[in-house]
C-alpha cells in the first residue's frame, strides 16, 4: 500500500487542458485575493465595499487586454464583458464569479502560500495557530499530491469566489487566444456583495443578455449544483408589559422571558447543527430584549416550498402557545422571502444543466449533483430570468481562516469552462435549445 501511495504522481491534472491552463490561473488567483474586497453588511452603496471597484478596474484591464474589448465596470461594481462567438451564432452564454469575500473572517492582508505536493498530513499555518488537518477535514485527505494554497492563518483566503474569477479569466483568454476553438458568444460578470446577498440586486439582465449562466462559486471537484434552499426571514417581536418592579406583582409581564421561552420551545432537531442533506431548519439568530419588548429574528430555510411553509407554522404556533400563559401580551409575525431554489426555474431549462454536466464529464470528471444548504447569485438571477446552476472551484472550507485550494481542481474548472463552450456549440445543442430558454424566460 505505502509503495503504491509513494508511486502516485505528484501533478494530478484531469487533462493535459488543465495542465497548460494552472500556471495562468495560479498566477491569477494569487494576485486577486491579496486585493481586499470583504464586504460590509450595512450597505449604503453599491459595491459596499471600495476594495471590490479597485478589482473590478483591475479585471476590466486585464479582459481588454486578452481581447474582450467592451469590456467594462458600471457604477454600481458590476463588470461585464464580451468574449464574440466564433461565428455568427445567436446563443450567448454567461460566467459569473463575484468580487467580494464574506465579512465573516478577516479579509485584510491576506497572503497567499502554496504547499507544493500535498503529502497528506496536517499543514500548520504560519499565524493564528491554524491548522489544517486531514483528520477533521476529509475533502483535504484526499488531495494528497495537489498544490494546495492557503492564507496564513489569520485571514480568509478567499477563493470563494477569486478562484472562480481566476478560472472564468484564464479560460477566455485560453479561448481567446485560440479563435479555432468552438464557442458561443460568451458573456462575463463579476458581481459585487454576493456574500451580503447582495449580488442579483443591481444585476442588468437586459444588458447581459445571455439566454442562461454558470456560477462558479462552488467547491469540491465535479460538484454541479442545480438546487438551493428556498429562504425567509422571519421576525417575530412580543410586547409585554412593563412596570415598576417593586410594584409588579401581577402586573408585570416579560417580553424578554416569554423571548426566551419561544426559543427554548422550539425543536432541538429543527436547528442548522442538527441537520443535513435535504432537511430544512429553523435558525433564531439574534434575539433584541427588554422587559417591555423582544424581537426574534430568525432564518427559516427547506429545499421543499410546503415544508419551509410548515416551519412558518411551528414557529407561529410556538409563539402562540408560550404568548397563550401570558394573555396581555401581544405578538407580531413579520416574514420576509430571501431567494427561492432555484431548482423551481432550472426543471424548465433542462439542457442548462446538462450542458454543464457534459462539460464536467468531458473533463473526465464525474459530476457531484449535491443541494446547496444556501443561496447563491443563481438563485435569484434564476428567479429573475437567467436560469443560472452553479459550478465547482475547487475552493474550500470557505469563510474561515482555514479557507483552501487545490491548483489541480481551480485547473479543472478553468478547462471544465473551455469544454462548456465547446458543448454549447455542437450542432442540435445551438436553436433550439437556447429558444427554449428564452421561451421559459419570456413566460416566466
Ligand atoms: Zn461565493
Amino acid at each position: 500500500m505505502r509503495v503504491i501511495l509513494a508511486a502516485m504522481p505528484s501533478a494530478r491534472y484531469t487533462s493535459l487542458l488543465a495542465e497548460e491552463l494552472a500556471p495562468e490561473v495560479l498566477e491569477r488567483f494569487t494576485r486577486y485575493v491579496r486585493i481586499d474586497t470583504q464586504s460590509r453588511r450595512e450597505r449604503t452603496s453599491s459595491p459596499s465595499t471600495r476594495g471590490q471597484l479597485e478589482l473590478g478596474r483591475m479585471l476590466v484591464e486585464e479582459l481588454r487586454a486578452v481581447g474582450l474589448h467592451d469590456a467594462e465596470l458600471d457604477e454600481n461594481g458590476y463588470v461585464m464583458a464580451t468574449l464574440p462567438a466564433r461565428d455568427a451564432a445567436t446563443l450567448a452564454i454567461g460566467l459569473i464569479a463575484h468580487l467580494d469575500t464574506s465579512p465573516d473572517a478577516p479579509g485584510h492582508g491576506v497572503e497567499p502560500i502554496v504547499h507544493r505536493d500535498y503529502d497528506g498530513g496536517a499543514i500548520e499555518l504560519p499565524t493564528g495557530e491554524t491548522k489544517l488537518d486531514p483528520a477533521t477535514m476529509p475533502e483535504l485527505a484526499e488531495k494528497r499530491g495537489h498544490d494546495l494554497v492557503t492564507a496564513r492563518g489569520d485571514t480568509l483566503l478567499g477563493a470563494d469566489d477569486k478562484a472562480g474569477v481566476a478560472e472564468i479569466m484564464t479560460a477566455l483568454s485560453h479561448l481567446a487566444a485560440h479563435p479555432g476553438l468552438p464557442r458561443p458568444m460568451l458573456r462575463v460578470a463579476f458581481t459585487p456583495d454576493e456574500e451580503i446577498g447582495e449580488g442579483a440586486s443591481l444585476f442588468d439582465l437586459e444588458r447581459f443578455g445571455a439566454q442562461c449562466a454558470y456560477t462558479l462559486d462552488g467547491s469540491d471537484l465535479g460538484e454541479l449544483q442545480d438546487e438551493t434552499f428556498s429562504a425567509l426571514e422571519a421576525t417575530v417581536t412580543i410586547h409585554g408589559v412593563d412596570v415598576h418592579p417593586g410594584f409588579a406583582t401581577g402586573k408585570l409581564i416579560s417580553a424578554l422571558r416569554l423571548a426566551a421561552k419561544v426559543v427554548a420551545a422550539l425543536p432541538d432537531d429543527l436547528t442548522p447543527e442538527r441537520t443535513s442533506g435535504r432537511d430544512g431548519f429553523i435558525h433564531p439568530y439574534e434575539l433584541t430584549a427588554t422587559a417591555a419588548t423582544a424581537r426574534l429574528r430568525a432564518i427559516l430555510r427547506d429545499f421543499d416550498e410546503e415544508r419551509l411553509q410548515a416551519h412558518v407554522e411551528l414557529l407561529e404556533r410556538t409563539v402562540r402557545d408560550v404568548l397563550a400563559t401570558a394573555p396581555r401580551a401581544r405578538y407580531e409575525l413579520d416574514v420576509t422571502r430571501q431567494y427561492r431554489n432555484m431548482r423551481t426555474y432550472l426543471e424548465a431549462v433542462p439542457e442548462v444543466t446538462a450542458a454543464a454536466e457534459a462539460a464536467i464529464r468531458a473533463e473526465g470528471i464525474e459530476p457531484i449533483r449535491t443541494p446547496i444548504r444556501g443561496g447563491t447569485d443563481g438563485s435569484r438571477l434564476s428567479e429573475m430570468g437567467l436560469p443560472t446552476p452553479n459550478i465547482f472551484t475547487g475552493g474550500h472550507e470557505y469563510h474561515s481562516v482555514r479557507e483552501w485550494a487545490s491548483l489541480q481542481e481551480m485547473a479543472a474548472a478553468a478547462a471544465t469552462i473551455v469544454r462548456l463552450a465547446e458543448v454549447w456549440s455542437q450542432p442540435g445543442n445551438d436553436g433550439a435549445a437556447a429558444d427554449e430558454v428564452r421561451a421559459a424566460r419570456a413566460s416566466s
